[in-house]
């Protein structure tokens, strides 16, 4: 429903001057970067407490107005963008950004949902811990929305999804109600494990604003090589090699297709391919240990002696340097970047388990290109996890527009392969407004039905981030 401008004042009156958003700056929080998505919204808000976090949602909730909570707006899937309507208002965490408490020796970080992911990492390592959620928008990207939305990104293999890495929640649901699940409990089995819920809800079920994350030992030694292997397949058993050479050191273990580092030595400047000879497929590798043990390449060059020995690999480089690890790095990190300049690009975020993706890519390529001659497949990312971004590069002087037009036919067809695999349609980037009739249209009567009993009891009214996920 439409807020009538009483409502409005009073949700402003909650936040003061300083937390509104006047209607000409109201732009950044309207739209995602890709421009999928442009909405309208009642109001921009920006709370500075749980308490007025709380507040507006009392008034929401009595008034039947759409809340639409958003954090650093780097969603790929429309799920923080309000809709074309304008009815909805946009609550944005990015004032709520302090650190509340750090316990080395319960190994925890407190803080409020508005924190930057870079900044949780900083605060980690100041106190000589580490967080490991690593994802490209990392700068920009803000706590609540990666637990919103478990995120996962490049450390997922050795560490698990944004899910793994949490021990207590606070979140503020549809009536206003605060629940303080702030605990920084390793073991807590007293029934439901209720922040579970709240995890990769992408705010439909109540809105996160705090959070107890889990702390590591920051690695004392690493040790990374860019590897060239033959095939997808090949790829996949050098990583059960490295996991037995190394004794699970493995932190990342990221696939780049030979079409994509092309790309990135193309249009990154100073970035070069780091092998003599060129490879359809590479991966980039990376081991680390808590201790400063010395010998970490050594292991590392066991593994691709191993991978040498059994064909998996055809050559590798070592990174000898801190400057060389980070331009290994760097190939991987500005791969999606890149491909925004070969063109238009339809995007899949999808899995598989592990040991079917060499026949998943395979098989997708092929129908891809049957299907579009002349595109050209870019499957990238994280492989360790069975998760690759496929995504499809405009046939080379293709009308972008006309490709685009393309979109849903593609994911069509890639999907259909997917589910055959026993897969998922959406890995990591979530569900949105992007996939939801997808979702609906493809989980079985039985597990939707579970997700709108929770969404209607959680939410009776339909007020939080509404038309999407379910
Ligand atoms: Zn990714």
């Amino acid at each position: 429903m439409k807020p009538t401008p009483q409502t409005l004042a009073r949700m402003q009156a909650v936040v003061g001057a300083k937390g509104v958003v006047a209607d000409g700056d109201a732009a950044p929080y309207l739209a995602e970067r890709r421009e999928l998505y442009v909405g309208r919204a009642a109001a921009v808000l920006r709370p500075a407490t749980t308490q007025e976090v709380s507040a507006i949602l009392k008034i929401a909730h009595e008034t039947g107005t759409a809340i639409v909570p958003q954090g650093g707006n780097t969603g790929l899937v429309g799920g923080q963008i309000p809709h074309e309507t304008g009815d909805e208002v946009v609550l944005s965490l990015s004032r709520m950004n302090r650190i509340r408490a750090l316990d080395a020796e319960n190994n925890t970080l407190a803080l409020d949902a508005g924190v930057t992911l870079a900044a949780a990492q900083a605060a980690a390592e100041e106190a000589g811990r580490l967080f490991p959620l690593s994802l490209a928008s990392e700068g920009s990207c803000q706590i609540g929305g990666n637990l919103s939305t478990n995120a996962g990104g490049t450390a997922v293999l050795r560490y698990g999804n944004a899910r793994d890495l949490v021990l207590g929640l606070e979140v503020v649901l549809a009536n206003g109600d605060i629940w303080d699940g702030m605990r920084g409990l390793r073991k807590d089995n007293t029934g439901y494990d209720l922040k579970q819920l709240f995890l990769g809800s992408e705010g439909t079920l109540g809105i996160v604003t705090g959070a107890v994350l889990k702390l590591f030992p920051r690695p004392q030694s690493i040790a990374t090589a860019f590897a060239a292997v033959p095939d997808v397949a090949s790829a996949v058993k050098l990583l059960r090699v490295a996991d037995n050479v190394s004794g699970g050191m493995v932190t990342a273990f990221e696939l780049v297709p030979r079409i994509g580092l092309e790309f990135v030595t193309r249009h990154i400047e100073g970035a070069a391919d780091p092998l003599p000879d060129a490879s359809p497929w590479y991966v980039l590798i990376e081991l680390s240990a808590g201790s400063a043990t010395a010998g970490l390449d050594a292991t590392l060059e066991a593994v691709l002696a191993e991978g040498l020995e059994q064909r998996l690999v055809t050559d590798a480089a070592l990174a000898r340097s801190e400057k060389q690890r980070a331009d290994f790095w760097r190939l991987r990190e500005t791969l999606s970047d890149v491909q925004r300049l070969e063109g238009g690009s339809i995007k899949h975020d999808v899995s598989v388990p592990v040991s079917r993706m060499g026949d998943f890519i395979a098989t997708a390529t092929a129908a891809v290109e049957a299907a579009m001659p002349g595109v050209r497949t870019v499957a990238f990312g994280h492989i360790g996890d069975g998760n690759v971004h496929f995504n499809l590069s405009q046939p080379l002087g293709a009308d972008k527009p006309a490709f685009l037009a393309r979109w849903n036919e593609m994911n069509a067809l890639v999907h259909g392969l997917v589910r055959e695999m026993g897969g998922s349609i959406s890995a990591e980037h979530g569900v949105g407004r992007l996939k939801r009739d997808e979702i609906a249209a493809t989980k079985s009567p039985v597990e939707i039905e579970l997700m709108r009993t929770l969404k209607k009891s959680l939410d009776p009214k339909g007020i939080l981030n509404p038309g999407k996920v379910v």
